[in-house]
């Protein structure tokens, strides 16, 4: 892509109504334009990013053997009625009317509809188990939205919805979205710790928020200092298999950790002093077993093994895709702007002319950028004829990885210089050299 004719409204100025670091970054470096209060568009760096965290999510949703579908946004209040959510959820649905004046709503979960596309196909206990899940927008009328796209009221998830006959059954679908969220977290460069959440009426233990420890983060949470060097499940980890996941979620339960809401003192104060962790934290994920809660009331069952009927075991896993993007942030950023981790960066390399239109730079430049675009680099070329300390404030603020930089001394002697944006370190090296380092 070449910035001059791209689409990347950089701010100079920090915006006064950003209160953490993260939503001042997006809104500097272009990636997302508030529409109205908690509704905001996503410009195109923004986009990138927000793709690549969904690729990620989407692959481990899939290697976990998750279904991928696309459920509406606008769903009937029908559905609603039936479980009996449809006034229990109060002021944050948006309920509207359709020109028939029927009543409809902006979803904010999907148990309802996908219980309904369960119940209207699924009749025997040998299509179990099943998890479908989608990404897709959702809508609550929050009372505070606030932090940008942290919380805001339409938003971004990924939400899968797991059938199955048994509760043993469905804690075996429940561990596989566990490992399957720890992966995801790690693959975009977090440290997320699952943490017991409030079942509420169903009871029992399952039920886990995922947490990013950051001083920015609306939970307060307690947990042992472990976990932050805890072993991620990895690639090959077999989700078929009922003890090697019950082993992954057993290592991930045996230590202290819980928000606010669930924390119990004196279990904390058995932790080593040494070893307690108290911060605050972001959810980024939340897994539920909420057994027939729904498929109770809409009749979803299935014919089991002794040939009588039975109500399928549900559970619930989100992920917020667009609260993770400024989560990432929050983690990864200094005094400049952001760090990217290379999983979600928007582009994989910036190439910096410092001197458009000088014919040696504009070659070199042409050059890289034409060999990283074919070996299939996602590569930002910076060809505008702005100044090279601008050019240099604008790639440090966008986060790219690597810098590429052209600069007419450089450049005489067939050389370029490569800067790493994490760690600043900047190398001479010739115009191959830096291409092999991409090809190669
Ligand atoms: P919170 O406690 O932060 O309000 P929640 O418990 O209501 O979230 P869930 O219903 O568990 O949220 O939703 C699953 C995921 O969706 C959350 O873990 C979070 O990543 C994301 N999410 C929820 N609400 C918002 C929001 N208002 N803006 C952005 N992301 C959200
Ligand atoms: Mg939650």
């Amino acid at each position: 892509m070449r910035l001059s004719r791209y689409f990347m409204p950089i701010l100079k100025e920090n915006p006064k109504e950003a209160e953490i670091v993260s939503h001042r970054l997006m809104l500097r470096a272009g990636m997302i334009r508030q529409q109205s209060q908690g509704i905001y568009s996503w410009l195109p760096l923004g986009k990138r990013v927000l793709d690549k965290v969904n690729a990620i999510i989407r692959d481990e949703q899939n290697r976990a053997g998750a279904i991928e579908l696309s459920m509406p946004t606008l769903q009937s209040a029908e559905l609603w009625q039936e479980s009996g959510r449809y006034d229990a959820y109060g002021k944050e649905m948006l309920r509207i009317k359709d020109r028939q004046d029927r009543p409809m709503l902006y979803g904010p979960t999907n148990e309802e509809m996908v219980t309904d596309i369960f119940r209207s196909s699924v009749k025997s206990y040998k299509d179990l188990p099943l998890n479908l899940y989608h990404i897709q927008l959702k809508f609550r009328d929050e009372i505070r939205p606030r932090f940008g796209t942290m919380r805001s009221r339409e938003f971004m998830m990924k939400d899968a919805y797991s059938f199955d006959l048994t509760r043993e059954a469905a804690e075996h679908s429940y561990n596989k979205m566990f490992a399957a969220y720890l992966r995801t977290f790690d693959r975009l460069g977090l440290r997320a710790i699952p943490m017991r959440a409030d079942t509420g009426p169903i009871g029992g233990k399952l039920s886990h928020e995922f947490i990013i420890l950051a001083d920015t983060g609306e939970s307060e949470v307690f947990c042992h200092k472990d976990f932050v060097d805890f072993d991620i499940p990895g690639e090959h980890t077999d989700f078929d298999s009922v003890e090697g996941l019950q082993a992954i979620f057993d290592k991930w339960t045996s230590l202290y950790a819980a928000t606010s809401e669930m924390h119990d003192e004196a279990a904390f104060n058995a932790v080593p002093e040494g070893d307690r962790l108290s911060a605050r934290g972001i959810e980024v994920g939340h897994i539920f077993y909420f057994g027939p809660k729904y498929s109770e009331p809409m009749g979803a069952k299935v014919q089991g093994p002794d040939g009588k009927e039975h109500f399928v075991h549900m559970g619930s896993y989100g992920i917020g895709p667009t609260r993770l993007v400024p989560a990432i942030i929050e983690a990864s950023h200094d005094d400049n702007g952001i760090i990217w981790p290379a999983s979600v960066a928007p582009f994989d390399v910036v190439v910096i002319n410092m001197k458009a239109g000088d014919q040696a730079c504009d070659d070199t430049c042409e050059l890289i950028y034409a060999a990283l675009s074919k070996a299939g680099k996602d590569v930002l070329y910076d060809d505008t004829d702005d100044r090279a300390g601008t050019k240099f404030a604008t790639a440090d603020l966008i986060g790219v990885p690597v810098q590429i930089i052209a600069g007419p001394r450089a450049v005489a002697n067939g050389e370029v210089e490569v800067k790493d944006r994490k760690t600043g370190a900047r190398e001479t090296m010739t115009i191959e050299a830096a291409i092999n380092r991409f090809v190669a």
